[in-house]
């Protein structure tokens, strides 16, 4: 019934995700507005208002963020900051009266995760978290074959994501912020694992590789884990701030499959070991994920990667760190 209305959007953050992929995504989607932002860099602000068309009323910093409440042109707050400020602003934004959009990783602990939760459920407002790649329809595919298992049972997943970070002063090498390649890049192959083999792990298995010390000193730079399934399979993921890779695949009793790149912004494409292609999809994967969770709210459904869903992810990720730190016993 509402299918014509847009949802006001305001972006929390206008860092390189913000600026680079969803402010020029949200130019492209049917159900969203980008209406408003909120920055601690005042000398952002002309550029965006110029850009976008901003008004002054809709342009807030993270003192005056709560404001928001009395801002009936913004529907979605879309929290877009280092992984560790994710529970706090969205709680804001909740306690706003305001839906609430998070990017991955959710947050740093599956407690903080439960926090944003509670104070969404308690306001009555939706929470989604930015897992693009479950709009992205050949990884869809994945996760119907995970539920019809067309080529018998999954043995083995294999998930890969890394690329190389030539920065040495970012948050992503800061613990406090959230930073260490298993929560940034991590969340990819371990949500990929998940989706890919349709069941939860019952145990991990960790650890950590460090080649650039002197930057990697505080957080991980590259992790390898191994997940352990009820059925007595394994899965393997690796993940990194400094080794590009980026593939997805599945052995299964009676055949395989991959993806590769499986989580880049386009060309996400594979095949099946009997001459299957999944051919890339073309559209813009930040507009589709906006769009779908856009039309959720506005036809109260439930949204597609709700609070839920990131905080399975950070309750392994805690586990990983944890074997990891222990150096427990690695099945090679
Ligand atoms: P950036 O470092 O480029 O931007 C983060 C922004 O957060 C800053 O520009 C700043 O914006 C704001 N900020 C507020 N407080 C701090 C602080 N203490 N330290 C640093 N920044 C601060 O990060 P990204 O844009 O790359 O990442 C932001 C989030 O988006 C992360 O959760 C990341 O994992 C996620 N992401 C998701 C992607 C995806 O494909 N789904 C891809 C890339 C990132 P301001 O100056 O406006 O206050």
């Amino acid at each position: 019934p509402q299918k014509n209305k847009k949802l006001g959007i305001a972006l929390v953050g206008l860092g390189y995700y913000s600026t680079d992929l969803l402010a020029p995504a949200l130019q492209l989607t049917k159900h969203c507005e980008l209406k408003g932002i909120v920055t601690g860099s005042p000398e952002k602000v002309p550029v965006w208002q110029s850009k976008y068309g901003i008004k002054d009323g809709n342009v807030y910093s993270y003192e005056t963020m709560h404001e928001i409440a009395n801002n009936d042109e913004i529907d979605v707050v879309y929290i877009v900051l280092p992984p560790a400020l994710h529970a706090k602003y969205s709680i804001i934004a909740a306690n706003a009266g305001k839906h609430v959009w998070c990017e991955k990783p959710m947050e740093v602990s599956a407690e903080k995760c439960q926090a944003m939760i509670d104070a969404c459920k308690k306001n009555r407002v939706k929470l989604a978290i930015g897992y693009r790649m479950h709009h992205e329809p050949n990884t869809q595919t994945l996760m119907n074959w995970a539920e019809t298992e067309p080529y018998g049972q999954i043995n083995n997943v294999l998930a890969k994501a890394g690329y190389f970070d030539t920065r040495t002063n970012h948050w992503k090498q800061i613990k406090e912020l959230g930073g260490g390649a298993m929560y940034d890049m991590g969340v990819y192959p371990l949500n990929a694992i998940r989706y890919t083999k349709g069941k939860e792990p019952i145990s991990v298995s960790a650890k950590h590789i460090t080649k650039r010390p002197e930057i990697y000193h505080e957080v991980d730079e590259t992790t390898i884990f191994d997940l352990k399934f009820s059925d007595g399979t394994i899965a393997h993921g690796e993940t990194s701030l400094g080794e590009h890779f980026n593939n997805l695949e599945a052995t299964c009793e009676e055949g395989s499959y991959f993806l590769k790149p499986f989580q880049s912004y386009s060309g996400v494409q594979g095949a099946t070991s009997d001459g299957e292609i999944l051919k890339p999809w073309k559209g813009n994967q930040q507009a589709k994920q906006m769009d779908d969770d856009a039309l959720a709210i506005l036809n109260h459904q439930p949204m597609l990667v709700p609070g839920e869903e990131g905080m399975k992810d950070i309750h392994i990720v805690e586990k990983i760190y944890e074997s990891a730190s222990k150096n427990s016993s690695w099945i090679s």
